[in-house]
């Protein structure tokens, strides 16, 4: 890290990856112009839009966010998985910025354009399976996933869904239903939709290391006995639970599920949208387990920062739903559509997918030095460029927000922007954008070590 005395830059930096790779701390975390902003924020914005960290960005790249007060802070979340490609990736800037002198909108479903239809292809080209398969697009996660269970539902005519313990699907109205954590997702915004169900999670730290297939037993078991499966349109489920604490469940529980999905005219629905793209050392994170959805959300890594989201599954159940039953204004925009083929084309050109894997190893291995010595950390998790540590009371096994809380803010105050999650609070999450150098990823790790060691 460099220190410099004043802030020397008057202009604004550009970003992307010749952004300068380090960390770099010129005023304390928050600086006086993001406080400012951070004020001003207060005055105009909901106080319902939380900051996980009023740093107020004028430039990001390659692995730092670059803020107003010229602070340079390593980037170990990626606006939360979404720039796998790295902020203003340069293929991505180029496409958008040539889309932009072209046209800028025209509702794909007035007067379409062929871009839209590049992205369906590659979509149904890479996510599991070489069986036929079609895509729609919208624009956010959540808007996918109410997307996905309309299409179960009207290929079933069926009506239950069924979510998991720690899932999280989102906050409109139907996916804050089937998130399962209240605080701060759904508390004091009910009612819920009805027709949502919650089934056991495989948790192997949390659920005595049960077997996958048992676990998978156990659920299907509460399923049948509580919902009936010629009620139930689909089954949704996250492969590695993102906010509800990177859970990684236990190898033959998502294949058990897939199965007993198939034999029950149950639409198996993957939400890969925080695990999707690259992020877990494969392309889609149900490859691990050898699984292949009916259905798979996609958003996030999607598009290199731009909103964009997607479904893509089976021919037979995507065309089920007649024309003018899905879409929306924006759905598809071509500015989008042009960041997403740019960046699939810089996952696939730039090798990224063994990138995810290799910074997997890297963290693996800081993490796991780290748990071997700290019995606070009660498991490293995780696949790829998507690894977690469990923080809990070394003493009784308890989860320990507050110790989580401290490391975080710590580790702001250190320039590094680290991101937690998990049901218990407990879980700090480690989401680094696949264009980080591997000696800044090192100095933020270096950088949780030193914190957690203060933090005693
Ligand atoms: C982020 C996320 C969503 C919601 O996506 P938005 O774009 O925020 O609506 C849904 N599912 C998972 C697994 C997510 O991580």
């Amino acid at each position: 890290m460099t220190l410099v005395e004043t802030p020397t830059t008057s202009t604004v930096p550009l970003g992307g990856p010749s952004l300068p790779q380090e960390r770099r701390l010129v005023t304390s975390i928050p600086g006086p112009k993001s406080q400012a902003l951070h004020a001003r924020k207060a005055q105009a914005v909901s106080a319902g839009v939380g900051v996980t960290l009023p740093v107020y960005v004028v430039a990001a790249g390659g692995g730092v966010l670059v803020d107003a007060d010229d602070n340079s802070l390593i980037d170990l979340g990626s606006g939360i998985a979404v720039t796998g490609v790295g902020n203003s990736a340069p293929r991505v800037v180029e496409a958008v910025a040539a889309q932009l002198g072209q046209f800028t909108h025209t509702c794909f479903t007035v007067a379409p354009y062929d871009s839209y239809i590049e992205v369906a292809e590659a979509l149904n080209r890479l996510t599991p399976g070489d069986h036929e398969k079609r895509t729609a697009l919208f624009n956010s996660g959540a808007e996918a996933v109410e997307n996905a269970i309309k299409i179960a539902r009207h290929f079933t005519r069926k009506q239950a869904v069924v979510a998991f313990d720690h899932a999280y699907h989102g906050r409109t109205n139907l996916t804050m239903g089937m998130t399962a954590k209240n605080q701060p997702y759904k508390n004091g915004f009910g009612p819920f939709a009805p027709e949502v169900y919650r089934a056991p999670m495989s948790y192997p730290l949390r659920d005595g290391g049960l077997d996958g297939v048992v676990a998978a037993r156990r659920a299907i078991l509460q399923i049948e006995k509580q919902i009936g499966a010629e009620n139930i349109a689909a089954v949704i489920i996250e492969p590695i639970q993102g906010e509800g604490g990177f859970i990684v469940p236990a190898p033959g529980y998502l294949a058990t599920l897939v199965e007993w999905c198939r034999a029950n005219n149950v639409v198996f629905i993957a939400d890969e949208i925080q695990t999707g793209f690259a992020r877990t050392g494969h392309m889609f994170a149900s490859e691990h387990e050898g699984i292949v959805p009916d259905l798979i959300c996609t958003a996030k890594g999607i598009a290199g920062g731009l909103p964009l989201s997607a479904v893509t599954g089976r021919a037979d159940i995507m065309d089920s739903p007649h024309a003018g039953g899905l879409g929306g204004t924006y759905g598809g925009n071509p500015l989008a559509c042009a960041a997403a083929l740019a960046t699939i084309e810089t996952y696939e050109a730039d090798h990224l997918v063994e990138r995810a894997a290799a910074i997997g190893r890297l963290m693996g291995d800081h993490l796991g030095a780290l748990a071997a010595a700290d019995p606070r950390i009660a498991e490293v998790r995780g696949r790829g460029a998507m690894m977690a540590i469990e923080l809990v009371d070394a003493a009784t096994n308890e989860p320990d927000a507050a110790l989580t809380g401290r490391v975080i803010a710590a580790a702001h105050a250190a320039g590094v922007i680290l991101l937690g999650c998990g049901t218990y609070g407990n879980v700090i999450r480690f989401l680094p954008p696949l264009s980080i150098p591997d000696e800044l990823l090192i100095e933020g790790l270096q950088v949780i070590g030193d914190v957690l060691a203060r933090e005693s």
